[in-house]
């Protein structure tokens, strides 16, 4: 017998003990408890014959400082089962909230995206992600019993791409009638420094991410990857999902990787691979610059259009990745400083890729919160380093109206605190939306493979969902998936971590 033969043998003999048990201990009529047992039996038989798996050999999780931090090793397919099975319920719940939001924003169904995804993504995802993808499914459903498939799965991992990049496009060719107001999304405050503007001189890189809350509360999970070809990495990411997708991480040859998105970015290339996909691939091989722009290049489908902001810490050099889906532009120093808050600035980008984008208008998110990073990282020239880039993170300092406040144009954003929202992302009056999360680190800790992450605020500021939304009736529908957002400590992660005792 193979593996997958003694396993479907020993589930059978378990069922049928669980079964015999009811049976003896019923008598008829079947009554619903004793139904219930017979449920909660089969359900225990499952979870103790995936726990044996040997694909789980080597994997591991934990939590700390409101983080779920993951460990996974060897094939691809393996990997995949070890992130299904360790993290099931959370991929149940935010596959919930996430396809929720998605069907919302872009009134189509669930069988749109799964067809978008089976018909238009898979073939050309390569095979070594289809074997992970798949793998989760395995994991997941062995755990738990779940019906997703891989469309499914699919599908949620392409959830910044296919619904405000893929669908705007679509809905523009098929002239659709009373289509919704979408927009791609304006997702991350984030800068990298190097050379004299760093106190030891080495790269400093840090990231807050922008998202909406009933997301953003779920997007706390620290991937610590071990991958048999490739390099290691370690990443914060979403459960369920194979890159980061906000995209902060680390990877052993050296290379350090965050971006924020673009702005009113236009376009979508169904030829094209999905951006999750090539993202994952960049921080896996890349061990350059240059090779993390050739990957991100190669099949660039518009998807997820965003500003990388990229470190080498074996040469010193920072770099800013401007990838638009009809221009491009590579900015590349070793001494200076490059911020990130969604907007583009190459004019040729700016005129092909996101035409609508108005980067003389102050008032607005990205380009408030440009001026911030400008001041702010002017003013401490020299002296930024680790806990120094932390404290930027949750900074509150609104450039418009010179002030201390909570809203969309300071960098800790906290647009339900803003009567304005952010019309360029089509996020109304009070959108419960903002900085989510944060990290940051520098050459030294990427040398040994460790970052500084928060969840919640950077800042350290809660959300709570319920007087949110006693306040604001017209996000109801958010109300089975938006919950408390309350922030974490900063705390220290790194690869091969074991739980503290
Ligand atoms: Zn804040």
């Amino acid at each position: 017998m193979n593996d997958s033969m003694r396993r479907a043998a020993a589930i059978l003999l378990l069922v049928l003990g669980g079964v015999a048990l009811w049976w003896a201990g019923s008598g008829a009529p079947a009554s619903a408890s004793a139904n219930d047992a017979m449920v909660a039996t089969i359900a225990a038989a499952r979870e103790r014959v995936a726990a044996n798996d040997p694909r789980l050999k080597g994997a591991s999780r934990f939590e700390e400082g409101g983080w779920i931090y993951v460990h996974l090793e060897g094939e691809p397919g393996a990997m995949g089962y070890q992130h299904g099975y360790l993290l099931a319920p959370e991929i149940e719940d935010g596959f919930a909230a996430v396809s929720a939001g998605m069907m919302h924003s872009t009134r189509r169904d669930w069988e749109f995206f799964r067809k978008a995804a089976h018909e238009m993504l898979w073939p050309k995802i390569d095979a070594e992600y289809q074997q992970e993808l798949q793998g989760i499914v395995e994991g997941l459903r062995a755990r738990t019993g779940s019906n997703l498939d891989v469309d499914d799965i699919v599908a949620f991992n392409a959830f910044e791409e296919l619904p405000d990049y893929y669908v705007p496009w679509l809905n523009k060719r098929q002239m659709a009638a009373n289509a919704p107001n979408l927009k791609s999304p304006g997702n991350c405050s984030a800068f990298v420094a190097a050379g004299s503007w760093t106190k030891d001189g080495q790269i400093v890189m840090a990231h807050n991410n922008w998202t909406s809350y009933r997301n953003g509360e779920r997007w706390r999970i620290v991937f610590d990857i071990a991958p048999k070809n490739g390099y290691r990495m370690l990443m914060d990411g979403f459960p369920g999902v194979i890159a980061s997708d906000d995209d902060f991480g680390i990877n052993s040859d050296g290379l350090m990787v965050t971006e924020t998105t673009i702005t009113q970015f236009e376009g979508w290339d169904p030829n094209g691979k999905a951006e999750f996909a090539r993202a994952r691939k960049a921080l896996q091989y890349a061990g350059s610059i240059d090779e993390y722009t050739k990957i991100m290049l190669d099949g660039n489908n518009g998807g997820y259009a965003n500003d990388w902001l990229l470190g080498d810490r074996k040469t010193g050099e920072i770099a800013q990745l401007e990838l638009g889906l009809q221009a491009y532009k590579l900015w590349r120093t070793k001494d200076g400083v490059l911020s990130g808050s969604n907007w583009a600035r190459d004019p040729k980008v700016l005129k092909v890729d996101a035409p609508e984008f108005d980067p003389g208008n102050k008032e607005s998110s990205p380009n408030a919160r440009r001026a911030r990073w400008d001041e702010l990282l002017k003013e401490n020239k020299g002296k930024i380093d680790v806990a120094l880039a932390q404290k930027m993170l949750g900074d509150h300092t609104d450039s418009v109206e010179k002030k201390e406040d909570t809203n969309e144009r300071t960098l800790c954003g906290h647009v339900d605190g803003s009567a304005r929202g952010v019309k360029e992302w089509a996020w109304q009056a009070y959108y419960p939306g903002g900085a989510v999360q944060g990290k940051a680190t520098d050459a030294t800790m990427a040398k040994d493979m460790r970052f500084m992450a928060r969840m919640g605020h950077p800042c350290g500021g809660d959300f709570l969902a319920k007087p949110f939304l006693a306040a604001h009736p017209e996000f109801a529908w958010e109300e089975p998936y938006l919950r408390d957002m309350k922030a974490g400590p900063w705390t220290e992660f790194r690869s091969g971590q074991s739980p503290k005792e």
